[in-house]
């Protein structure tokens, strides 16, 4: 599979950002090195997602195709070899001039240390989740991609359309060559607990923060945010039967807000 990562009529830095935040995602996508094509920056990844029509076969061990009728030995799940974000220390693997680069990514000098302790990251604590239903950092645990695929190819597009939901969801096509969808892969740069971004206040040795831009940019109007999401407003009360004018609750705001991402 090919993903894209952005155009090249991005800024360099830009870049940086988004491959550093695509290639972090390595719960369930093992990626290849970065390379342009044309004009846009692609990566070659397997998506560790099992087919919707596998099935479990009626003796122990053994699986059948729902699709076409086969049967034979359930096969091992696939995950790739492990891809270490997290090095240990102040070191990380991040993308730098479209290459996977080992840099050391430092706290400021002058940070405020005793601020920062006393600081709670608020999502650290949220009873957010993903489609899967698992609790926590919502937002680090699952992606948009962008699938480089033609219109009408008869092999990838139905092998894509049948991947197993919600691991690979929300499947539409954007354009003639690629197709987008959301998947559940959690961040590498999460911390152990899976509670927060070990990027966070870190800076690049040119300067740059390390933690990519998109990770601090709120979705647009507010949609598509995560049900259980701390900031999300709370719901509104029903006005009760009969109530006067003064006493009956405001209209509900944006009821999209509690949607699943
Ligand atoms: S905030 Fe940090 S952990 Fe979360 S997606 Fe971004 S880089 Fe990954
Ligand atoms: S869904 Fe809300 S609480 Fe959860 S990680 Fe995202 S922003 Fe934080």
């Amino acid at each position: 599979m090919v993903l894209r990562i952005g155009s090249l009529d991005e800024s360099a830095e830009s870049l940086d950002h988004e491959s550093t935040w695509l290639l972090g995602h390595t719960q369930y996508i093992s990626f290849g090195a970065p390379r342009t094509s044309g004009k846009d920056l692609l990566v070659d990844a397997v998506l560790h997602v099992r087919c919707r029509y596998l099935k479990a076969g009626d003796t122990p061990g053994a699986a059948r195709c729902a699709a076409h009728g086969f049967h034979g030995p359930l096969p091992p799940r696939t995950r790739g070899v492990e891809q270490p974000r997290r090095l240990g220390g102040d070191r990380f693997r991040v993308v730098s001039a479209q290459a996977m680069t080992e840099l050391e990514l430092k706290f400021p000098p002058r940070a405020l240390p005793v601020v920062e302790l006393d600081e709670e990251n608020p999502c650290s604590i949220a009873p957010c989740e993903t489609a899967d239903h698992k609790r926590g950092s919502a937002c680090c645990r699952d992606l948009q991609v962008e699938m480089m695929c033609r219109k009408g190819d008869e092999q990838l597009e139905p092998l894509i359309r049948s991947r197993q939901s919600p691991y690979l969801c929300k499947i539409a096509r954007e354009a003639d060559d690629a197709i987008e969808a959301e998947m559940i892969s959690a961040c590498g740069y999460l911390d152990e607990p899976g509670e927060n971004c070990t990027l966070h206040g870190r800076y690049r040795p040119d300067g740059r923060t390390a933690k990519p831009d998109l990770c601090s940019e709120w979705p647009p109007k507010g949609k598509g945010m995560h049900p259980g999401c701390i900031f999300a407003p709370p719901p509104v009360k029903k006005a009760k039967k009969g109530a006067s004018d003064s006493t009956a609750a405001p209209k509900a705001v944006q009821p999209d807000l509690v949607e699943s991402s």
